[in-house]
């Protein structure tokens, strides 16, 4: 497997374009839920318009 220098797109569904668009600056982020389940989610912004997207990206 060839190492990329960019990393994958993180694509997200945007509110305001109402098309999925690539996030910019991508985070992972965890949110503790119920009964100590950890769930991963990406936050970043939309690559047109600046809106704060988020993907949850489910458990591991
Ligand atoms: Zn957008």
């Amino acid at each position: 497997m060839p190492a990329n220098d960019k990393p994958e797109p993180v694509i997200a569904y945007c509110v305001k374009c109402r098309d999925k668009r690539a996030m910019v600056d991508p985070k992972e982020v965890e949110m503790k839920g119920k009964g100590g389940v950890t769930r991963r989610a990406m936050t970043g912004t939309c690559e047109k318009c600046g809106t704060k997207m988020f993907r949850i990206m489910g458990k591991k």
